[in-house]
């Protein structure tokens, strides 16, 4: 079977988000010659709006948006069921900071419990038909459980490079789920200077945020599920908080090709808003600037492990994203304000939030004292992960 399907040509290509450079998408693609990511392109092959209606009667998990992603014909995906989180209404925390329609993306419902799994299926499926035998990330954390799960999934080794102090019920899980765990005094820079020695030396896949194409087509799951939940709408703000940027780029993806297959409409275009940790703010320090990329930054500290990523690859898409939205923007939130936040969800509305998640709402917060966002708006917060990992 696998010799026969790695000769087939896959019907998508690739195209640098940085030079255009495009090239087949056959074989483990990483980044571009010119060190940018590589993004999907489908061209005419984006499903017509008639699908809306078949896709109804399709089990809720995020291969029911198959057309949208990069399967070969016939392909069955490496899955353990991602997707299909619920998007719940949270009325009393609306009305405690007067949101008239406030909503939560609820990822900590996932398996491997974070949104890290939708990107994770995507790309072990796509290096397990490529032939990979071994996979390596870098990780804060949630990154390396999927892996590690969805790895094992598809009959593959993994190997995870995590900071020491990354949490350690997060820690205990990646190699639970039975990866070869190493941990590293430092942050996930340090691990990704570690995880791609590993590659060159071992020949493993590096499946890092934006190092291969296809987690992002995962994530652009996100904005499908988004739309389709609310009825082939869209929000007028999505507040998310961001690290690598592997969400938000994606579901600036998912919104793009939604308008240019007819989905939805071509002024449907939601205000995107990146939060960050006060103490690793990349983006948002950019953002303000008016730059077009972030400098590093130098001691990122918070207690969200998710946001501790001080030079992101995909920093100028992000920044892209964030302004090619209806006019969003970057709030840096404090771990007391993120704290405060990811109770309020857990006390007021049931929902077990973690630190990323709390500092979503905290962003949404403070968005809302600066006047960005108006009483009357749409507004979505994405909780990324579950809080249980967290917990010591
Ligand atoms: C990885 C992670 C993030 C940040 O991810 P992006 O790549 O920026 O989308 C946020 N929250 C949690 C729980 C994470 O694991």
């Amino acid at each position: 079977m696998r010799e026969d399907v790695n000769t087939i040509s896959l019907p998508w290509s690739l195209e640098c988000s940085a030079c255009g450079a495009t090239r087949s998408a056959d074989g483990l693609p990483g980044v571009c010659i010119c060190g940018q990511p590589l993004l999907v392109r489908y061209g005419a092959a984006l499903p017509a709006p008639a699908l809306k209606e078949p896709l109804r009667q399709r089990p809720w998990t995020m291969w029911r948006y198959r057309e949208w992603l990069p399967l070969a014909d016939g392909e069955a995906p490496v899955t353990l069921g991602e997707g299909g989180t619920p998007l719940l209404s949270v009325p009393r925390l609306a009305a405690k900071h007067g949101f008239r329609d406030l909503r939560v993306k609820e990822e900590g419902s996932n398996p491997t419990g974070s949104f890290k799994a939708r990107g994770l299926a995507a790309a072990v499926t796509r290096a397990a038909y490529g032939g990979a035998q071994s996979l390596v990330v870098p990780t804060a954390g949630n990154a390396g459980v999927a892996l590690a799960a969805y790895a094992t999934r598809a009959g593959l080794r993994a190997r995870v490079y995590a900071p020491a102090s990354t949490p350690p019920l997060i820690l205990a899980q990646i190699r639970g789920f039975g990866a070869e765990l190493v941990c590293v005094d430092g942050h996930i820079g340090d691990c990704g200077k570690a995880a791609r020695a590993y590659a060159t030396e071992t020949g493993a896949v590096d499946v890092s945020t934006l190092r291969e194409p296809y987690r992002i087509e995962g994530k652009k799951t996100l904005g499908l599920e988004l739309a389709e939940q609310l009825d082939w709408t869209l929000p007028d703000a999505i507040v998310y908080p961001t690290g690598g940027g592997t969400g938000l780029i994606g579901m600036w993806k998912a919104f793009a090709e939604l308008r240019q297959a007819g989905w939805i409409p071509a002024a449907a275009r939601p205000r995107m808003y990146s939060v960050q940790a006060a103490g690793c703010a990349p983006v948002v320090r950019a953002f303000d600037a008016g730059a077009d990329a972030c400098a590093p930054w130098p001691d990122p500290a918070t207690i969200a492990a998710g946001l501790r990523v001080p030079a992101p690859l995909g920093d100028r898409l992000m920044l892209r994203a964030l302004r090619e939205g209806g006019g969003g923007g970057a709030v840096a939130v404090t771990d007391a304000q993120l704290q405060a936040a990811a109770r309020d969800l857990q006390l007021l509305e049931g929902i077990d939030a973690c630190p990323e998640g709390g500092a979503a709402l905290a962003g949404a917060i403070e968005l809302k004292a600066r006047g960005a966002l108006k009483p009357d708006d749409r507004v979505v917060v994405f909780n990324t992960g579950a809080g249980w990992l967290y917990r010591a």
